[in-house]
């Protein structure tokens, strides 16, 4: 039976991507084989608990709600998450994946909304990015760059237009929350154009860096 290691099942608001505001079950999952220099969920780097796969889709059902987020840490570091994602799906959730980028996302469930990092240079991450995982993108998918100083942006700015990633999916620049001016972000986007969202965390607004929002 599929198994998978748990850090917190709860339930929020959706604070990031296209589905930001709606009640969403958030099943993180336990490891992650990157260290971002900005990362806010170290605490789901070791520990939680192993749970079956049917155990998970109970608590996830009794939140009684229509959006279920997987998140970690790395999801995709654990291979039981295609069983669960693909699980999700058949029950008609709204599934959504965050992923770092570093992981082959090529065997995830094309019922499953992919939102999937570009590590920027000064996560200290880049050199784990995955660039055939852009190749497995649906027009329903996301692409996020977190960014944190002028260099990332500018770096974001390049793989945009070298890879037409806009085409591709839609793309968001978020800023790295207390490190990157939000307003300064927002202004560039409007000055040079570009066709990305903009987004802010909106569980961070709420209820800051709380484990569990
Ligand atoms: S990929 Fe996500 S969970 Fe892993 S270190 Fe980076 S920010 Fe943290």
């Amino acid at each position: 039976m599929d198994k998978l290691r748990i850090t917190e099942i709860f339930l929020s608001l959706q604070g990031e991507s296209r589905s930001v505001g709606w009640p969403t079950v958030f099943v993180r999952l336990t490891g992650c084989p990157l260290r971002c220099v900005y990362c806010d969920t170290t605490y789901a780097f070791s520990g939680g608990e192993t749970r079956s796969l049917p155990a998970i889709l109970d608590e996830v059902r009794a939140y009684r709600v229509r959006h279920v987020c997987v998140t970690g840490g790395e999801p995709l570091a654990q291979p039981a998450c295609l069983a669960l994602l693909g699980a999700l799906a058949d029950e008609a959730f709204e599934v959504s994946l965050e992923t770092s980028g570093a992981l082959d996302v090529s065997a995830v469930d094309p019922r499953v909304v992919k939102v999937m990092d570009l590590k920027t240079p000064s996560s200290g991450e880049a050199h784990r990015n995955r660039y055939e995982n852009i190749e497995w993108l649906l027009p329903h998918d996301q692409i996020k760059f977190v960014i944190m100083d002028e260099a990332d942006y500018h770096w974001a700015v390049g793989l945009l237009n070298e890879q037409g990633l806009a085409e591709r999916c839609e793309v968001l620049f978020s800023p790295a929350m207390g490190v990157q001016d939000p307003k300064d972000l927002a202004e560039k986007i409007l000055a040079d154009r570009l066709p990305v969202r903009f987004q802010l965390q909106l569980h961070k607004i709420l209820w800051g860096d709380e484990p569990g929002r």
